[in-house]
């Protein structure tokens, strides 16, 4: 496992404030999200970079939010999957882990032919209880310039967004990093041509984030040659919302008949999606439950 540095997620601004930037360093969480669904390399990326993505989107929430991104193509990948919240824990799977494709022509993992044509979708929970979701085309299924487009066209935002996942030759996750730039509606020409002279010198967001010793390290190495204000760190982990107890109360919304039939078996095991965590339910657990069935 690469212990490197911690994964941390820092927000920050620009030269005179009018370019918001937010950036997260994900290698050791992205790493973990493989070995939990046993992802081949494109996979991994795919995963990791959404995963990115939803971290990235999620920093600007309140507390209690979340985001779900949701890449619906038609690729060998299936769907995508990655929740993200505000306070830097993250989620997702993959519903082919499996898929192994050859390098595409510039000899890198070849993530928009895993993923394929289809949809972007992205679901905000509020605190309130209400969800709003939004779905673009994918434009590109690279996943960074497919959440580039969707800022723009659904929110109005505009921005700049690089992620990356350097998956090594032992599979393991050598590099894992995303960042995202947003101009604020003033913002002046002058720097939207700094980010733009910026961005054309960042050459690949997954090397630096494998050379970078320390999460400082990696910020500077992006953005080190323009003026650049932290305001904001917190910590980043794969983190999963199941358990027993919510995993019991699904077992019991199956209902008597359903259930029954479980009792027969005298064992039942789930799996959660998102953590490949195995629940497993022996027949005393079951009758336990059983009780609450009835
Ligand atoms: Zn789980």
């Amino acid at each position: 496992m690469n212990n490197k540095y911690s994964d941390e997620l820092w927000l920050g601004t620009l030269g005179n404030g009018e370019v918001r930037w937010v950036a997260v360093g994900m290698t050791n969480t992205v790493e973990e999200a493989a070995n939990r669904h046993h992802t081949t390399p494109v996979a991994t990326a795919a995963l990791g970079r959404l995963m990115g993505a939803s971290l990235l989107l999620a920093s600007s929430m309140k507390a209690e939010e979340a985001i779900t991104l949701r890449l619906l193509g038609d690729g060998p990948l299936g769907g995508v999957v990655a929740v993200g919240n505000p306070q830097g824990e993250v989620r997702g799977y993959v519903q082919e882990p499996q898929v192994e494709l050859p390098l595409n022509s510039k000899g890198k993992l070849d993530v928009s032919g895993a993923v394929g044509a289809g949809e972007f979708v992205v679901s905000r929970s509020l605190a309130n209880g209400e969800s709003y979701t939004g779905m673009v085309p994918l434009v590109s299924g690279e996943i960074a310039d497919d959440l580039v487009h969707y800022l723009l066209n659904s929110e109005q935002v505009r921005s700049a967004a690089l992620l990356g996942v350097m998956v090594g030759k032992d599979s393991h996750v050598a590099g894992a990093a995303g960042m995202l730039f947003q101009l604020l509606p003033n913002a002046s020409e002058e720097s939207v041509q700094a980010l733009e002279a910026l961005l054309a010198r960042i050459q690949g967001i997954s090397q630096i984030a494998a050379d970078s010793t320390t999460m400082e390290e990696l910020v500077r190495e992006l953005i080190g040659d323009l003026d650049y204000r932290v305001l904001e760190k917190r910590p980043v982990q794969y983190k999963c919302t199941c358990s027993k107890e919510r995993v019991s109360e699904t077992l019991i919304s199956i209902g008597k008949e359903g259930f029954e039939e479980l009792l027969e078996d005298k064992q039942a095991e789930l799996v959660c999606h998102f953590c490949n965590e195995h629940y497993r339910f022996n027949e005393e657990d079951l009758r336990e439950l059983y009780e609450q069935v009835k």
